[in-house]
């Protein structure tokens, strides 16, 4: 119904009857009492005129030609778009009527003529106030049906989003101590399959209950606290968490406040986790291909050059002793020949093997620098301590009593080590530590082997 309330303040009458002069007395009357009224002089223009325009009211007088006021009314309530109008019947003294047809035929009062004019606007307003209470309550009831309509549409949506998702997606509300205010658990509000999943629990078993508190005592105390904090400051949580469950073991999860708790999205990196590990391991793996000598599984060459130019800097700027042996196996070629290539390489990894157990502190490094040569690098040792190594290194080998038929010391492997020891310094190469220890090594190799020699 399109009524201007504000503008038709008094009310919208329609006045039926089939005598003017009726219709004019009772037209001025309202009008000047300040109503908009419309009038006809029969029911036929009367139904017409409500399609154009529904009044709030009508006023039909009962005895009239053609259609009486009970046809027009029954035609009006027949009517679903005008069947709220109300009715109020007008009827002469002398007018044959029947109060009860009346009210069956769908009218709300009635009013007899002659008429006091008080009594019809008491009528018209009692009728009026009804009417303008019910759009009110329509309107109330529409408006309520909306936002239930946009409730329901929200929450399907929520319920589509959170049953569908590949992610876990909860909301949690703090419990306070309420003394304190101090937060003890946080309560499940929403919670939705991937979630329980993980917990394996069913959500109906999860929703409402306390469950974080248990759950990261058991695997993670601090990680209660970081959520603590997110209420607390409003800070945002990110990280990756370990969990195994099932084909699962690892999630990234995000968690933000929501109210006087936070919301948490979950998701499974189990595979992209178990791709990193895989990576990090190759790149491990080849670190060490890098850096280790295929057949001794010493340090390599590589390793060495590197990590002498890194402690040379260090100790130049130190001021502290830079020390290295380089040993190289005697007579090692007649070995070769004689027991062949194989029982040479297998006589290299015991050597190798053997001088790793005495470089054991881990700043130190033993490294094969080539063919039978070995060095051993030896960061703040000075001359005095790495003497001390070379001979220990000497003695371990001769330990090993590897057999040498074609020695020409005695009748085992034995090496000759040259040892360098000096203070590095920041303008000269490192490759002077070398220089001097080959040429340390030189001299006992022309002393005649089986010694060490120094050049400091
Ligand atoms: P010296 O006492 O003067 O050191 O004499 P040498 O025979 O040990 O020295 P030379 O340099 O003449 O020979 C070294 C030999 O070491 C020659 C080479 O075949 C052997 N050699 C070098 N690398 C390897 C290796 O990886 N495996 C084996 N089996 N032999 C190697
Ligand atoms: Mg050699
Ligand atoms: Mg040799």
């Amino acid at each position: 119904m399109n009524l201007d309330l504000d503008k038709d303040k008094k009310g919208n009458i329609l006045l039926v009857d089939d005598i003017p002069e009726n219709l004019q007395l009772l037209s001025d009357l309202l009008i000047k009492l300040g109503y908009n009224v419309r009038s006809v002089t029969s029911g036929r223009m009367a139904l017409k005129t409500v399609k154009v325009k529904p009044p709030e009211v009508i006023l039909l007088d009962i005895k009239m030609p053609e259609m009486d006021g009970y046809q027009v009314c029954q035609a009006l309530k027949a009517d679903a778009d005008l069947c709220k109008i109300p009715v109020i019947f007008i009827s002469a003294l002398d007018d044959v009527f029947d109060k009860v047809k009346a009210f069956n035929s769908g009218g709300v009062d009635y009013i007899t003529k002659p008429f006091q004019i008080e009594e019809v606007v008491a009528r018209l307003d009692n009728q009026l106030t009804i009417q303008r209470q019910q759009q009110l309550l329509q309107k109330e009831i529409n408006h309520r049906r909306d936002t239930e309509e946009a409730l329901y549409q929200s929450r399907a949506l929520l319920s589509s989003v959170l049953n569908s998702s590949l992610d876990g997606i909860a909301a949690l509300q703090a419990v306070r101590n309420p003394e304190s205010g101090n937060i003890e658990d946080f309560r499940c509000l929403v919670v939705n399959p991937v979630i329980a999943k993980i917990f394996q629990r069913s959500r109906e078993d999860m929703i409402g209950k306390l469950v974080l508190k248990k759950f990261l005592t058991n695997l993670q105390p601090k990680l209660f606290d970081d959520f603590i904090e997110i209420v607390e400051t409003g800070n945002t949580l990110e990280q990756d968490f370990y969990y195994p469950s099932g084909d699962s073991y690892w999630y990234h999860f995000v968690a933000v406040k929501l109210g006087d708790g936070f919301a948490i999205t979950t998701r499974d990196i189990t595979a992209r986790k178990q791709i990193e590990l895989a990576l990090q391991d190759a790149n491990q793996k080849l670190e060490q291909l890098v850096n280790i000598d295929g057949l001794t599984q010493v340090a390599n060459r590589r390793c060495f050059d590197t990590r002498l130019e890194v402690e040379w800097q260090r100790l130049a700027r130190e001021q502290q002793p830079l020390s290295l042996i380089l040993f190289d196996v005697d007579n090692f070629k007649p070995y070769n020949d004689f027991y062949g290539h194989l029982a040479g390489d297998d006589c290299l990894i015991r050597i190798a093997q053997a001088v790793q157990e005495v470089v054991r502190h881990p700043i130190d490094l033993l490294a094969r620098y080539g063919g039978e040569e070995f060095t051993v690098l030896l960061p703040n040792t000075d001359i005095e301590g790495v003497i001390n190594i070379a001979e220990t290194i000497q003695k371990v080998i001769r330990d090993q009593a590897i057999a040498h038929a074609k020695s020409n010391i005695t009748d085992i492997v034995t090496v000759s080590l040259g040892i360098a020891s000096l203070i590095p310094k920041l303008e000269v190469p490192p490759d002077m530590l070398i220089a001097y220890a080959d040429k340390a090594l030189y001299d006992a190799k022309q002393q005649g082997r089986d010694r060490y020699a120094y050049n400091c």
